[in-house]
């Protein structure tokens, strides 16, 4: 062999040996989406958010793998209005979603919008949603009929049944007689009842059966993009646990049921990643409003924010919020910017490329944040609504100017214990500027000092009761639309 045909020979054999490990260009393929959400969880009952007393390793690997939000809101500060404006990416007052729908409430989230499940499935998602659904109970409200192709959870919150709070039946002398009325909580599975949560015993599995279907789910669509939405009737009171987590935590049953929920997390994690799904899956956690903290002992944690559930103080609404994306979100990173639930629709959106809803959103994409642009601020104001459509405060930058308002508070009267409630006090406040930077804790008024910023946040406010509307100076607002009513 001539020296040339032998240095042909070997460039033959390098290239074939070459061509044989260039892998076979990957389709790519629409990240899946898993959405993770909590009920009445506070900004510290997350082990990465301050928690002490029980363990959330999952949670905190999420974190440490992903980007942990610190100034992150609720769209409101209550169930199914907050519920609202995660799934369709507007301040739930803008599309008649307010409070807490009841069991026999006539209204639930209008056919018109256009919720996260239905936005992805022009992409060709598969849906799945497991947990608490609060958009009203019936048919034409439920899950299947707003984008979801699965669901198995229960129609509204699970203390809305014929039992105290703390799961005893409803007593001759009860303060809550009301509620014998109530129907049998229902666990439905699609759009038809399969069980009734008659009492501690099943209200203890719940966790356990969300999370089963979580897994089983995401096995059986690991080939297509799917859309998995996790959300938890825990830590809502009543508590319920397994007995594998019970009296586990040192925090009684409330840190036991936070553990049994990273526990969940940890096997949807696990899932992913068996399925070698890890790499292509935004995976978000976060919950719907802050603790219920006349609790006492079965509430959470607001970190030391002010008030919580059911008030626009912080405690009530800034909740912890983790995203995780191997590749794309840079691991173990903080985000310090203004963000909310209403932003993910429009998040997902420019992830996806699926098409924004044709009606009105409030939200902004953070997939700037997200992907680590520090220079990136999209969400650049926040109104803090609450009740039928009072205006209570708006936040520009770190400040937050405060309304004149009266709001149940938890200051200054004690917390019940074992599962039942205590009292709430009332207060009120007149026009009040915090500077959130310094003062997270909203202790200290300092209107007197920038009324430059007072005035800027004025104009915030005008621009929101011009096109929203608003109780408390009674302006009616040009763009709200109507809930869904059944007659
Ligand atoms: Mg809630």
């Amino acid at each position: 062999m001539t020296k040339t045909a032998r240095w042909m020979s070997v460039l033959l054999i390098l290239i074939s040996f070459g061509c044989q490990n260039i892998p076979a260009k990957k389709k790519s393929k629409l990240p899946n989406i898993v959405l993770i959400f909590m009920d009445d969880m506070g900004y510290g009952d997350v082990g990465s958010y301050g928690a002490i007393n029980y363990q959330t390793p999952n949670i905190d690997q999420l974190a440490a793998e992903g980007m942990r939000f610190t100034n992150f809101y609720a769209a409101q500060a209550v169930c199914s209005a907050s519920r609202a404006g995660l799934l369709t990416g507007c301040y739930p007052n803008r599309i008649g979603i307010v409070g807490a729908l009841m069991p026999f409430s006539k209204i639930g989230l209008s056919d018109k919008e256009t919720t996260i499940a239905q936005m992805l499935k022009k992409k060709g998602y598969v849906t799945g949603m497991t947990g608490k659904w609060h958009l009203g109970w019936q048919k034409k409200f439920l899950p299947l009929q707003h984008g979801f192709d699965e669901f198995l959870g229960l129609p509204y919150s699970n203390d809305m049944w014929p039992y105290e709070y703390d799961g005893r039946p409803i007593g001759k002398n009860s303060k809550r007689p009301w509620k014998k009325k109530y129907p049998q909580l229902p666990l439905i599975k699609g759009n038809k009842k399969i069980k009734e949560i008659r009492g501690m015993k099943y209200m203890d599995s719940l966790t356990y059966y969300y999370t089963r279907f979580a897994v089983d789910f995401i096995n059986r669509h690991k080939d297509k993009p799917f859309f998995l939405y996790i959300a938890h009737s825990m830590v809502h009171v009543p508590l319920g646990v397994t007995d594998r987590f019970r009296g586990k935590s040192k925090q009684g049953i409330f840190g036991d049921v936070m553990m049994e929920v990273d526990w969940s997390v940890g096997e949807v994690l696990k899932t992913l990643k068996k399925n070698g799904l890890e790499d292509n899956t935004l995976v978000i956690f976060t919950s719907d409003n802050g603790p219920w903290l006349n609790f006492g002992d079965h509430a959470g944690s607001t970190g030391g924010l002010r008030e919580g559930k059911g008030t626009s103080w912080e405690g009530g609404q800034r909740e912890p919020m983790i995203a995780r994306w191997p590749g794309k979100i840079p691991p173990g990173t903080i985000c310090n910017k203004l963000s909310s639930t209403i932003d993910i629709l429009p998040t997902l959106a420019e992830i996806t490329g699926a098409p924004l809803p044709k009606l009105k959103i409030d939200g902004v994409s953070i997939l700037p944040l997200l992907l680590g642009d520090k220079k990136a601020n999209p969400r650049k104001v926040f109104y803090y609504y609450y009740r039928r459509n009072s205006l209570e405060a708006v936040r520009k930058g770190h400040w937050k100017l405060v309304f004149p308002h009266t709001y149940r508070s938890y200051e200054g009267v004690l917390p019940g214990t074992g599962g039942m409630p205590g009292k709430y006090n009332w207060d009120s406040t007149g026009l009040a500027l915090y500077d959130l930077r310094r003062d997270p804790g909203e202790r200290y008024d300092v209107k007197a000092l920038y009324p430059q910023v007072v005035a800027e946040l004025q104009k915030v406010a005008d621009k929101a009761r011009e096109d929203l509307g608003d109780d408390l100076t009674g302006k009616k607002g040009k763009n709200r639309r109507p809930p869904g009513r059944v007659e």
